[in-house]
């Protein structure tokens, strides 16, 4: 039976990828990858050779069909993003509900994702916690930002880093100066920054900050926590 296995990359630093993960894309058919020339970096550090196409958020959904098509063929195929886990905040839901609603078999390969390895080392609360990807650029925004600052439970938040201060300084109208929070930057990388701290002091710092660059996730903590 031709299976879809949606296969986690590191986040930045290539020895997270799992021995499994590789084993499974060289057992594969093909890969299907968001950037193939991204990817293509992944694949030849780790002597993987096998034929890539691209399956990206502009072309998925057509795509779709074709994946379908091959796993009918009786194919095996990997589906991998640029960066984590598929299917967060990455392609991967439209082909792994098709495959399911084709009865093909769907395996997840686990392994890093920027939101878990953020509240995992936020030292904020992790027992529970909503994942809220990215906000939308414009309409709703605020309405977003507004219902993390109220919620009981820990929020974790993709932002890009030129809408950082941005994103803080609305956050820290809403939640106020006593709103822990924990800025995660460039997770896995040589650069790596985990700064945690209630909004009254975190925010003067990245606000001082001439340019911000890299990956962040955002960990914002549930409206009664206190230490
Ligand atoms: N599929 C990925 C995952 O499993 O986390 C997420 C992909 S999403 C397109 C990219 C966003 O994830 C970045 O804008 C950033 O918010 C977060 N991210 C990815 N890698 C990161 C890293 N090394 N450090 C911090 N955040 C990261």
């Amino acid at each position: 039976m031709s299976t879809l296995y949606l296969v986690a990359t590191p986040i930045g630093n290539l020895s997270d990828f799992s021995p499994r993960a590789v084993e499974v894309l060289q057992s594969v058919d093909q890969i299907a990858c968001e950037d193939t020339r991204t990817s293509g970096v992944l694949l030849k550090h780790y002597e993987i050779k096998k034929p890539t196409f691209s399956f990206h958020q502009h072309n998925e959904h057509h795509k779709v069909d074709y994946l379908i098509s091959l796993l009918e063929a009786g194919q095996s195929i990997a589906l991998i993003s640029d960066a984590g886990m598929p299917g967060i905040s990455d392609p991967g839901f439209l082909a792994t509900r098709a495959a399911h609603q084709k009865g093909f078999t769907v395996t997840a390969i686990p392994g890093p994702d920027a939101a878990t390895t953020a509240v995992a080392a936020s030292g904020l609360p992790c027992d529970r916690y909503l994942y809220e990807g990215f906000l939308p650029p414009k309409k709703g925004r605020q309405t977003r930002i507004q219902a993390i600052s109220d919620s009981d439970i820990t929020c974790v938040v993709y932002v890009s880093p030129h809408k950082l201060v941005r994103f803080l300084e609305k956050l820290h109208e809403f939640a106020g100066d006593d709103r822990w929070v924990c800025v995660a930057r460039e997770l896995t990388k040589k650069f790596e920054e985990v700064d945690r701290g209630q909004l009254g002091n975190l925010l003067p710092r990245w606000k001082e900050r001439k340019a911000i660059k890299g990956e962040v996730v955002v960990v914002v903590a549930g409206n009664s926590y206190s230490e």
